[in-house]
């Protein structure tokens, strides 16, 4: 390889530890065949690598689920963690060890991790008080309290933030706070809590997150923006009782909030896997030749950035050489959503379709940025038909029959250049799967997919089948498109474990690394032909769809929250790792339909001539004698900005309106105001005065995008 993040040094990469509350669904499976390629092709190359990952285990949310189950913890994590390995096994994804956080090396390293951070100097201890469930007896996550919410009074919103004004607050600022546990009003009670002092580490993971070398620049940047600025704020690492999981050794009726022990799980998994294979965890986890690559979604980025190599500096361990962060999936361009059928369990995508579609669909989609990646269902099935049915495997339906009986030829017929233009091209598909820009690599295999399709339509196999005259040109032919398709399956060997094994079988030579692209295959038998894949069947994925819908529909416990309360980015689909994750109740209201009913039916057209825009509010004011109104400057992005007077001046304050993004009304005739010229008009949902409820939209949305 030329790339020079190739050091040749071993390579140790995990993926974030699924949460044992929940099942794999489609939208984590992103990250895990992510990882599955990257650490195939490293290993196709001829690199040492081993890939650990575990079940994140601990937590409120798990006891709480133990406690409404009527059964222990350990019982439902083991039966949790046995399902996510049977789905991680049905897509192919090749862990070396999987393991849990609540085994004894994990406890083991908490303590003496924690020892090391005690030394240090880096723990405090403070009072906090927190509500607290008296009929449940125990205290409660943000995410367990639900009340309304101080600064809009809209009800029924969380204890961490508001889903209506996105104001930021305290479990206990709740007006009329309830607990989603039992329905009791939570109490106030203060318990000691114990804290890591992160910032006085803040200089170092300054330097660390800014040196260009581990992490993606849009990441880089997110922190130096969002965090780095500006004093750490103390990270409150502990629980208390009662809590499932690590009792503090130093500090009795405390535990280890989930959050610290999760990371340290990817360590004692890698050390429960040394012991099995005779190896020194210190080979791995506290020398410099190894790399440590780990890959997580965009919510969780805060700890695996700040936190954990804030733990790894101060306890002596190598710190991550590159962490590879990816965004969300959305399907149709929406949010997953479980009414809507897109929230599909791996399992149930295992029962209905071949997971080879969604590990190649998955792969043309990522690149190497922290973008959301969408799963398009009729794209899905459109680019699994043409590009693998289509393009790679047809090329071995089309000539291996011919050749049952005389195998290849003993010479590699000439074809005008296209295996040595596809060894070539090696390089840079190599350069594509390192860089994690797998999009760019599948866009490269299908180009040279392309000519040798091209090449099979010129030379008609089929026809030369017919003249027996021309039965050594058939043989030449069958042995040129037959390499250029073992080719193809050797750079595809990364996301098509399967195919690649099929290939090996029919052309009884096993495909095992990078370089067998490099030389084509000459003299040897051919065994008989077995179908390879089948197009997608467009019913299947309906079914999928239907099938997850009812399901839902099944469920007593619905809508969960998109992530943790602790969780530093605004999580647009669905989170990857999410502990403290708590059921929460939709209601279903339809009073406002009643309120306000449905308006006559509309054209399209008459639609069309309503110019919504996404646009950001790049300056909120007061209009001191008006009563309802503020003043917002508002971006469309570029130069093109608006003034608009918005009635909900009782719904938000100034700060909570600076800077977000909003829907306008952009080619609105503009109207003389009092206050001024009013240039448009903000969308927004509900009855009016305080109950104002602004149109937002999922992040990714740029200012200037029209609604459509
Ligand atoms: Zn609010």
């Amino acid at each position: 390889m030329s790339d020079p993040k190739n050091s040749g040094k071993k390579l140790l990469v995990t993926a974030a530890l699924p949460y044992a509350n929940g099942h794999i669904h489609i939208g984590h499976l992103v990250e895990y065949i992510q990882t599955d390629i990257w650490v195939r092709f490293q290993r196709l190359t001829g690199r040492r690598c081993i890939f650990i990952c575990a079940d994140d285990t601990h937590g409120t949310a798990i006891m709480i689920r133990a406690r409404q189950e009527g059964r222990s913890e350990l019982e439902l994590i083991a039966q949790m963690q046995a399902a996510h390995e049977k789905d991680f096994a049905g897509f192919g994804i090749q862990f070396d060890h999987y393991s849990s956080t609540n085994s004894d090396e994990n406890y083991q390293l908490c303590c003496q991790i924690w020892a090391k951070l005690q030394s240090e100097g880096l723990i405090r201890q403070a009072d906090v008080e927190q509500l607290f469930d008296p009929q449940a007896g125990t205290f409660l996550a943000d995410r367990f309290v639900k009340g309304t919410c101080p600064v809009c009074k809209s009800p029924d919103e969380y204890g961490d933030n508001c889903s209506k004004c996105s104001a930021t607050y305290s479990p206990s600022d709740l007006i009329d706070p309830v607990s989603t546990l039992s329905g009791a009003t939570p109490i106030k009670k203060t318990a000691k809590h114990l804290f890591v002092q992160l910032d006085a580490l803040r200089g170092f993971l300054t330097e660390w997150t800014q040196s260009g070398q581990h992490l993606q620049p849009e990441i880089a940047n997110y922190l130096k923006g969002h965090f780095l600025g500006k004093p750490l704020r103390d990270w409150d690492v502990s629980r208390p009782e009662p809590y499932f999981g690590f009792a503090i050794p130093d500090s009795p009726g405390n535990y280890w909030y989930v959050w610290f022990d999760a990371p340290i799980g990817y360590i004692a998994s890698t050390w429960q896997w040394c012991k099995l294979h005779q190896e020194n965890l210190d080979d791995w986890w506290k020398s410099d030749q190894t790399e440590i690559h780990h890959f997580i979604g965009k919510d969780i980025t805060y700890f695996h950035t700040l936190f954990w190599p804030g733990v790894l500096k101060s306890a002596g361990y190598s710190l991550p050489s590159f962490v590879h962060i990816h965004g969300f999936l959305t399907v149709d361009k929406e949010k997953m959503a479980k009414s809507k059928g897109t929230m599909i369990r791996a399992s149930k995508y295992l029962e209905l379709l071949d997971p080879s579609y969604l590990r190649y669909y998955y792969a043309s989609k990522l690149g190497s940025r922290p973008e959301d990646i969408d799963l398009n269902l009729q794209e899905f099935i459109a680019k699994v038909d043409s590009d693998l049915v289509g393009k790679v495997v047809n090329l071995a339906s089309r000539t291996a029959r011919f050749v049952e009986a005389n195998g290849l030829s003993v010479e590699y017929p000439h074809d005008g250049g296209l295996f040595a233009a596809g060894a070539l091209a090696g390089e840079k598909i190599a350069e594509a799967y390192e860089q994690g820009d797998y999009s760019r690599a599948m866009r490269l295999i299908m180009e040279l997919a392309d000519a040798a399709n091209a090449f099979v339509e010129n030379t008609a196999p089929w026809t030369l089948k017919k003249d027996p005259g021309q039965h050594v040109r058939l043989q030449e032919v069958c042995t040129i498109v037959l390499n250029l398709f073992r080719q193809l399956c050797v750079y595809l060997t990364p996301v098509l474990p399967q195919l690649s094994a099929q290939c090996g079988k029919l052309m009884n030579r096993e495909i095992v690394a990078w370089n067998d692209s490099q030389q084509p295959l000459v003299g040897t038998q051919i065994s008989k032909f077995e179908h390879l894949m089948q197009r997608v069947d467009p019913k299947k994925v309906q079914q999928m769809i239907d099938e997850s819908k009812e399901a839902s529909k099944s469920q007593t416990l619905v809508a969960t929250p998109a992530t943790s309360a602790a969780a530093p980015t605004a999580p647009t689909a669905v989170s990857t790792s999410n502990p403290g994750q708590a059921p929460g109740i939709e209601p279903l209201v339809a009073e406002p339909l009643v309120a306000e009913p449905l308006a006559a039916t509309c054209t399209i057209e008459d639609f069309a001539k309503v110019d919504l825009r996404v646009a950001r509010v790049i300056k909120a004011e007061e209009v001191p004698e008006a009563k309802k109104l503020v003043k917002l400057t508002v971006s469309l992005g570029g130069d093109e900005t608006r003034t608009v007077f918005a009635g909900i001046k009782a719904a938000y304050s100034l700060e909570q309106l600076q800077d977000r993004l909003v829907v306008i009304v952009a080619n609105l005739q503009p109207r003389q105001m009092k206050f001024g010229l009013s240039e448009g008009m903000v969308t927004a949902a509900g009855a009016g005065g305080s109950e104002v409820f602004l149109l937002g939209v999922d992040s990714g949305a740029k200012p200037g995008h029209r609604v459509h």
